[in-house]
């Protein structure tokens, strides 16, 4: 039996974190937690919160720190997460959220925490032929379309460009990932807790490539 995992992913918008999360959660058996996810089914469900929300996203913005905390403290509580671990995809995205994460794992920390690094001209071709399901958030490009007709393969939803993958936001996006995430990276190594790998490749190739680098990172820890 694979051991669970406790792992942060981190990585520019358009890394390839989104697909290679859900890989390593059918890996690892552990649920994988994208708060991006979390805020675009408040979006779609037309809640309050979700009208907030849309605010931020949909100009490129981050939704600040409290709210997100918020939000994964109540996920992380679940007991899913207890026993085998989880995959957090997209947070935490500032050194503000970084020692709340800290704060909530206590005692047990996460094992490690991987930047998924593809150069930006990558990224920013990536990301302006990327499409996803509206209703289960499978990832698409338009190089790697869906079997029929922008039909979702998994569930059979519309698969459309996210409104916060056109030029300005993504611009925008970018340059937040820049000012606010990178001090992470250093925040994960001054713990050495960081984790580099390079998510350039096929998808099937970056999968093997990160399973590898976490399990020999653990086995040298333990
Ligand atoms: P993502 O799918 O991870 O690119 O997230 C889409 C959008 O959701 C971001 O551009 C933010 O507006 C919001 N968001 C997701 N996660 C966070 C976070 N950890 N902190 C702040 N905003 C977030």
């Amino acid at each position: 039996m694979v051991p669970g995992a406790r792992l942060v992913i981190l990585g520019k918008q358009g890394a390839g974190k989104g697909t290679q999360c859900v890989r390593l959660s059918r890996h690892y058996i552990v649920p994988h937690i994208s708060t991006g996810d979390i805020f675009r089914a408040a979006v779609k469900a037309g809640t309050e919160f979700g009208e907030k929300a849309r605010e931020y996203m949909d100009d490129g913005d981050l939704i600040p720190d409290e709210v997100v905390i918020g939000v994964v403290t109540e996920r992380l509580d679940r007991d899913d997460t207890k026993n085998r671990g989880f995959i957090l995809d997209g947070f935490p995205r500032t050194v503000v959220q970084a020692d709340a994460l800290d704060e909530m794992l206590k005692p047990r920390a996460i094992d490690v925490a991987v930047n998924v690094e593809v150069p930006t001209e990558v990224v920013l071709s990536r990301l302006a032929g990327r499409r996803v399901c509206e209703d289960c958030g499978a990832n698409y490009s338009v190089e790697r379309p869906p079997k029929e007709n922008w039909t979702c393969d998994v569930c059979g939803g519309e698969v459309v460009q996210r409104e916060d993958d056109i030029e300005a936001a993504i611009e925008r996006r970018l340059k937040h990932y820049e000012e606010q995430t990178e001090p992470l990276l250093v925040w994960f190594e001054k713990r050495e807790k960081l984790l580099p790998v390079s998510g350039v490749g096929h998808p099937d190739e970056v999968t093997a490539r990160l399973i590898r680098a976490i399990d020999v990172y653990r086995e040298q820890r333990v």
